[in-house]
């Protein structure tokens, strides 16, 4: 099983407990019923069936997505969860919808 090169002493307790499993519940918009409502995307799975599919690579990353890079890297396992990219740039794009129209605290890091 694959991992990422970075941070792995991190990533690998909140794969653990996410069961190597997206953790997504909707927050990328996608109510997700084929999973029971959470993502079904697991690491290292196949992602869909025929020429579309792919790798997923899990990450784990804050459950606020608009939470700045600089701050998820002193967040502990416990205040991360498993995403797969397409959950987690679906809900950041959301969140970043719901923020008002100049966040102060949001400003600058965030990488567009
Ligand atoms: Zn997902
Ligand atoms: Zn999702």
């Amino acid at each position: 099983m694959s991992e990422p090169l970075t941070a792995v002493d991190t990533w690998r307790p909140v794969m653990e407990a996410a069961g190597y499993r997206c953790q997504c519940e909707g927050e990328c918009g996608n109510a997700h019923t084929k999973g029971d409502g959470r993502c079904p995307h697991e690491h290292d799975a196949y992602a869909g069936k025929g020429q579309r599919g792919r790798w997923v690579r899990l990450m784990a990353a804050p459950a606020d997505p608009l939470t700045t890079d600089l701050a998820a890297v002193r967040l502990p396992a416990s205040e991360l969860r498993a995403w797969c990219p397409d959950c987690h740039t679906a809900a950041a794009r959301l969140a970043r919808k719901r923020l008002p129209a100049a966040p102060a605290d949001q400003c600058g890091l965030f990488d567009l």
